[in-house]
């Protein structure tokens, strides 16, 4: 079980590397002290089964430490954005009901534990508590675009089910090395970045905050066998100079998701990094991926691959009902990966996990060889006199366009029409396209209704914490 990892590896293979951050490398023996001594601290602090553990730390590796200690003494564990405002953190630790908050120099109504305490205290010896498989480990807050942050609730065995899924079908050994650089307050970072390969005997190195401008030195000198990273970040990459030149020679693969990656962008990726990249989908209801496109086997770029073995995926009609083939509809995923609901949310849990069916509001459709496409999110449709019109059908076409480097597309509202179609545009550095092709592009391409009133320049596109393309504050924006 993950619970006992830091154990097991120790006995299995004493200095074996295990993590390791800008500070501090840590062998297989030295990581299972931490995890000791950290557990000790919470037992003393009263935390016991049953418990939250908040902790709001940027990446760095006492915040894989604290994880493991919360399970080792059969708590859970909820991850804070450090970047959160004293408020916004003040809510998630009330709403998780956190007994403590692992942090530095945080001013909260809460008992505070300062990081550095984590490693003075004499380890604990004592058995680690067994840790039942309904047992919950992770409250995951998703990014509130849609009300309040909700407590996604992960017990162990969804995280069991979740990660032996990811190492089986990103083909994880001993031999992988993670460079970590996505958040751990998200799934994608913890399951994808951090969990799989510890559990598959490899290693973690936690980068500090992603800078597009040391990242290629970074793998020259970490030589990691694979990244996770979302498509913001591969737009960033591949636009650098140095890009073609790096020694990424290290790589087995590259992973993407959170969020739509322009075909364009994966054969960019696929071409500049010389590796593969391997393309899912997933929520965090889900535990993090619930499709996968195969490492092993044909890609299909502009699709998320196929469902993981041991979960199920349908699109299904409004009433729940499978549409036939080729027809669209809300993608609904069944399996042990799936959340067991939201935290003291029953009314929010039964609407979207029915039936054992977790509704994913994302709109999706099969192609003939079982491969699902992501054609938009339900939440993000754009109604303009009655016709539905999915944003992403619109960006693939910008993003069409050499010169696009990030393209995203809203409604604004409208007297009349309810809606029309808005696009905010990022050009790569050196482009010398104008808004007036990318008009003529989408009149080429576009029935009339779906195109663009107005395309705006700007700098860069707004992103979230979780660097996924922030629509609802372009929505503003687009409204003002
Ligand atoms: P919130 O629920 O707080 O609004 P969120 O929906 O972004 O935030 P996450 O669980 O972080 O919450 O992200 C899951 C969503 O990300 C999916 O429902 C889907 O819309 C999108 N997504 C994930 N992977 C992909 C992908 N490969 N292609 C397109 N969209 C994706």
């Amino acid at each position: 079980p993950l619970a006992a990892l830091p154990e097991t590896r120790a006995a299995a293979q004493p200095d074996g590397r295990a993590i390791a951050d800008d500070t501090v490398t840590l062998d297989n023996t030295a990581f299972a002290d931490r995890v000791a001594r950290a557990a000790a601290l919470l037992v003393r602090m009263g935390v016991g089964a049953g418990d939250v553990v908040a902790v709001a730390l940027p990446n760095r590796v006492e915040l894989i430490v604290t994880l493991f200690a919360a399970w080792r003494v059969g708590a859970a564990a909820t991850p804070v954005n450090p970047a959160l405002t004293t408020s916004e953190m003040q809510y998630q630790v009330d709403d998780a009901g956190a007994k403590l908050v692992i942090g530095e120099g945080l001013d909260l109504d809460a008992t505070v534990v300062e990081v550095g305490a984590l490693a003075a205290e004499p380890a604990l010896h004592a058995e680690p508590a067994a840790v039942e498989p309904g047992a919950l480990a992770l409250l995951i807050y998703t990014s509130g675009t849609t009300g309040k942050p909700k407590g996604v609730m992960l017990d162990h065995a969804n995280l069991a089910a979740m990660t032996e899924m990811t190492r089986a079908g990103l083909g994880m050994s001993a031999a992988d090395h993670s460079l970590l650089i996505l958040p751990l307050f998200h799934v994608n970072g913890i399951v994808v970045g951090t969990l799989t390969p510890l559990l598959a005997g490899g290693r973690v190195t936690v980068a500090g905050r992603f800078s597009p401008k040391t990242f290629f030195g970074l793998v020259e000198r970490v030589r990691p066998t694979y990244f996770s990273a979302v498509p913001a970040i591969y737009a960033m990459l591949t636009s650098l100079p140095e890009a073609g030149s790096a020694d990424t020679a290290s790589l087995r693969l590259v992973v993407c998701g959170a969020a739509p990656m322009p075909a364009e962008l994966i054969a960019r990726v696929e071409r500049t990094l010389g590796v593969v990249l391997v393309e899912g989908y997933g929520l965090s209801e889900g535990s993090c991926a619930s499709t996968l496109n195969p490492y092993d086997g044909v890609r299909k770029p502009g699709t998320v691959g196929l469902p993981l073995p041991g979960q199920e995926v349908r699109v299904v009609d409004s009433n729940g009902d499978p549409v036939p083939q080729g027809e669209r509809g809300e993608v609904v995923i069944r399996g042990a990966n799936v959340m067991r609901g939201y935290l003291n949310r029953p009314e929010d849990t039964a609407k979207t996990v029915v039936d054992g069916w977790l509704h994913s509001g994302d709109v999706g459709v099969f192609d003939p060889d079982g491969y699902l496409r992501i054609v938009d999110r339900i939440k993000d449709m754009i109604i303009r006199g009655g016709e539905n019109i999915y944003p992403k059908e619109i960006e693939t076409v910008l993003y069409s366009h050499d010169a696009v480097l990030e393209a995203a597309v809203v409604g604004r509202p409208d007297g009349v029409l309810g809606e029309v179609v808005v696009a905010y545009v990022a050009l790569r550095p050196e482009a010398d396209a104008g808004v007036g092709e990318l008009h003529d592009l989408c009149v080429e391409r576009l029935a009339r209704y779906k195109r663009p009133v107005a395309i705006e320049l700007l700098e860069t596109l707004p992103k979230n914490a979780v660097g996924k393309i922030d629509k609802p504050s372009l929505r503003l924006l687009a409204a003002t």
